[in-house]
């Protein structure tokens, strides 16, 4: 199969294939998604091939309008439309009670649905010229999640058709998810909105399951892994584990906060997430592709667990689990 790339012009012709039954890579402002219509079991399934997704990881569908919510939920009680009042179009994803409509495919057999309205323009247009859209991020299983459409195929070359590019995600990681069929809802993926935020309109709480039963399933699986070694240092640590990369033969490269970076006085390969958690959430994927493509070896700052770093490090521990 040959992938094509295409702008907003090739919108018309998304949104047919959408219709058709096949997969199509779309920008989100989180990262970008592998989408199909969601009401078309047999399109979804598509998504887990191309993806080598294990399939139990559920996806979540993404709705241009609040009135399609009653499409794919059953129950949606008044908080969702707080939420949705609040922070969407946005980086977050509500767990509701499903409706009959939605497949297996989509839920993983689950009898809750994931729905998040996505901000970026493309997305929105995609979704309102064809149906609700099933979608996890548009990369391999296990590796880093794309924020540009070139990170998309690089993964997916060959093994879908079109790739719509609306440029860099602005947040760079995935979104917050909150379990709403829950009193109180629960958080299950932090994202650039926080815990801290979703606690003071609707007292929050952080998962403390267990993985196994966990019950955003994707929480379990191996994630967000550059194709070289990985491995996280505190501050003060970098330099030496850099050093003795060095000594073994590697050419490492260190991925820090600008305040590190400027403490390191040029003597590194370094690669930098900015001054703040959001900056940080920005560049940590499109550093580790970066990383993996020019070194051999990734040494990833240890961040605070504060504010929106603590959803930096929920992704970046993945990455450099040893
Ligand atoms: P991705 O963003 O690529 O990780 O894919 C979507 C993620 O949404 C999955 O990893 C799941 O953990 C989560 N998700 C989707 N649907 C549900 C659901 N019904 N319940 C819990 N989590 C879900
Ligand atoms: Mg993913």
């Amino acid at each position: 199969m040959k992938t094509e790339i295409c702008k907003s012009e090739g919108i018309n012709k998304a949104c047919k294939l959408i219709l058709d039954g096949e997969l199509v890579a779309f920008p989100t402002e989180t990262v970008y998604g592998l989408g199909a219509n969601a009401l078309d079991g047999n399109a979804v399934k598509k998504i887990f091939i191309a993806k080598e997704r294990p399939q139990d990881n559920p996806l979540i569908i993404h709705l241009a309008d609040f009135d399609d919510i009653f499409k794919v939920a059953r129950e949606v009680p008044p908080i969702a439309f707080t939420l949705f009042e609040k922070y969407c179009p946005g980086p977050l994803t509500m767990i509701l009670k499903k409706s009959e409509s939605v497949p297996d495919e989509v839920t993983a057999g689950l009898d809750t649905v994931g729905v998040r309205f996505p901000s970026h323009p493309l997305a929105i247009q995609l979704i309102r010229g064809s149906a609700p859209i099933a979608a996890p991020s548009a990369n391999l299983a296990k590796h880093i999640s794309p924020t540009t459409a070139s990170h998309v195929y690089e993964d997916l070359n060959g093994r879908i058709s079109l790739i719509i590019d609306g440029g860099e995600c602005s947040v760079g990681i995935e979104s917050t998810i909150i379990d709403l069929t829950q009193t109180p809802p629960v958080l299950l993926r932090p994202g650039v909105i926080t815990l801290e935020e979703l606690s003071e309109i609707c007292n929050a709480e952080k998962y403390t399951g267990t993985l196994d039963v966990a019950l955003a399933p994707g929480m379990k699986y191996k994630h967000y892994a550059p194709r070289v070694p990985c491995v996280m240092r505190k501050t003060e640590m970098l330099t030496s584990e850099y050093e003795l990369a060095v000594k073994n033969g590697k050419n490492p490269v260190i991925i820090a906060t600008q305040q590190t970076i400027d403490s390191l006085l040029n003597r590194f390969n370094t690669l930098s997430l900015g001054e703040n958690g959001v900056s940080a959430a920005h560049y940590l994927y499109s550093n580790l592709h970066l990383a993996e493509s020019k070194y051999d070896y990734v040494i990833l700052e240890s961040m605070p667990e504060t504010g929106v770093f603590f959803s930096v490090m929920n992704r970046a521990k993945k990455s450099s689990a040893e």
